[in-house]
């Protein structure tokens, strides 16, 4: 097996309370990739359709993923890449993360399995690190997992999968503005009060354990960010307003999807997510901003095989 074709799912992190730990994998937006072992130690992006992203394998994050895998490999092997993206960079639903850990999965198939979903994750982070300046795990790790997945730790790497309920949809809106990472990341606190670190740490075990025992109530009340939403949410018009009006026909909760601009709610059943993508799109037809809403079921999966 010379070439294998990979579906990589967009996802969800932080998911509220998990800021740079939790994270999540969606059915859609994802894209496709395939991926060819050649007999040449080298990684070729030949081929970017759907964005303008660079070609050039240290610029683009599949590439830097794969040349940190074949840093560690000894044998004469490398790759080329075709990416064919339907995830809008920059929305905050993981389009590098989708791009890495594709990149990676679909890398191991083809060497026979060698490494560890760990393993995949720390070589996919390094095109994290690309993409955003640090090599953050919360979305590479539910891509390469599936589901919902834990970053215990980060040294060492620590990655936990999480049980996820059958019933969980999420609704994601990706209004069209440009909120740069970098800026979501600057303008953070560097420092908390005890009390708020407390509320959330009380917030994302309740979440593990609602997730854990398919407690959809405790979920919800555990979707709550004290730390960075509020803060954040400042950079996203009608956000208050989009998360009120979920909760009031249905949602669970949710919160600033990544670092944003995209907002996710997750709910109970299809039916309630249908209602809250009706009422996310009233209300940014409604303040006349442009926007592309995804409902789909929290994927499982993760990264999945298409064919050889
Ligand atoms: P978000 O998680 O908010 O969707 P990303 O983490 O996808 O944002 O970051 C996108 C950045 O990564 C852009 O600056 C883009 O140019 C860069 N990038 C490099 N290679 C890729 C790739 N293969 N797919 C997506 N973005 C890439």
């Amino acid at each position: 097996m010379n070439e294998i074709r990979v579906f990589t799912p967009g996802t969800v992190a932080n998911v509220a309370c998990g800021f740079d730990v939790m994270g999540f994998a969606l059915d859609s937006p994802g894209d496709e990739m395939v991926v060819r072992k050649i007999t040449e130690k080298t990684v070729r992006i030949l081929k970017m359709e759907g964005f303008n992203l660079p070609l050039e394998a240290h610029k683009n994050v599949a590439g830097v993923a794969l040349l940190s895998m074949l840093n560690e490999l000894n044998d004469n092997v490398g790759f080329e890449v075709e990416i064919y993206k339907k995830i809008k960079p920059g929305s905050g639903i993981g389009s590098s993360a989708a791009s890495s850990a594709g990149a990676v999965v679909a890398a191991n198939k083809l060497l026979g399995e060698p490494y560890s979903n760990t393993d995949l994750a720390r070589f996919a982070m390094e095109g994290e690190r690309l993409a955003s300046g640090t090599a953050h795990a919360d979305n590479v790790a539910p891509a390469i997992f599936g589901g919902f997945t834990l970053v215990r730790s980060y040294h060492p790497l620590d990655i936990i999968s999480i049980d996820t309920p059958d019933e969980l949809y999420a609704t994601v809106i990706h209004p069209q503005i440009e909120v740069k990472t970098s800026d979501a990341r600057e303008i953070l606190k560097r420092n908390l009060l005890l009390k708020d670190a407390i509320r959330q740490w009380g917030n994302v075990g309740g979440l593990v354990a609602g997730l854990m025992r398919s407690d959809y109530e405790l979920i919800g009340r555990s979707l709550e960010d004290v730390i960075v939403e509020p803060i954040r949410s400042i950079l996203i018009p009608a956000f208050q307003e989009v998360k009120l009006r979920s909760k009031e026909v249905g949602a669970l909760g949710g919160g600033i999807s990544g670092s944003g601009p995209s907002i996710f709610m997750l709910s109970r059943g299809q039916e309630t997510a249908e209602k809250v993508k009706a009422v996310m799109a009233e209300t940014y037809d409604k303040v006349g901003i442009d926007y592309d809403i995804h409902l789909s079921k929290v994927n499982k999966q993760g990264v999945k095989i298409l064919g050889r």
